[in-house]
């Protein structure tokens, strides 16, 4: 057996992240992210977005992981580490992706409206950033626009049918 640790590639880490997403029943809109540790080849911390639910508009799905992984990493420097995520960044998780010092972000959906890793912003890439992590987007993005497409498709229908019923 070979002893060298052999890490996962992006594509194995988005299906992975993609995971958390599957029978997705939940009032939030589904947005995955996972912490992954490329040296021991482990995915130390995983989140789904919980905005909703928890009444709280920090509960990014990559704010929940980044805070899961410290906690276990015992500190919040996540240096080595690489966070995957379905959906591309928002401003204030690229924020907690530089304070954390992830050194690589992967991710899936461009998001045209919030998106601050190369969409409306590239706050992870800009010159004045205090780091500037390896970040590679569009990563199995089909897969994770399908998703948020089908739960949005559902939201609509679900309105519809409200509306049909208070007539
Ligand atoms: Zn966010």
């Amino acid at each position: 057996m070979n002893s060298q640790t052999i890490s996962k590639t992006n594509e194995q880490l988005m299906l992975k992240c993609l995971k958390l997403l599957e029978n997705w029943n939940q009032t939030d809109i589904p947005i995955a992210a996972l912490i992954y540790n490329p040296q021991t080849d482990l995915i130390i911390a995983g989140a789904v977005n919980q905005k909703e639910i928890e009444i709280d508009p920090t509960e990014h799905a990559e704010i929940i992981a980044i805070r899961k992984a410290s906690k276990i990493n015992k500190s919040s420097n996540l240096t080595g580490l690489t966070l995957i995520t379905t959906l591309e960044p928002c401003q204030m998780c690229a924020g907690a992706i530089l304070n954390s010092k992830i050194s690589k972000v992967i991710f899936g959906a461009w998001d045209e409206k919030f998106g601050a890793a190369g969409s409306v912003w590239d706050l992870l890439r800009d010159p004045l950033s205090p780091s500037h992590p390896e970040v590679i987007g569009g990563v199995l993005a089909e897969d994770s626009k399908q998703i948020l497409q089908d739960f949005f498709k559902k939201i609509r229908k679900n309105k519809i049918n409200n509306i049909n019923i208070s007539l």
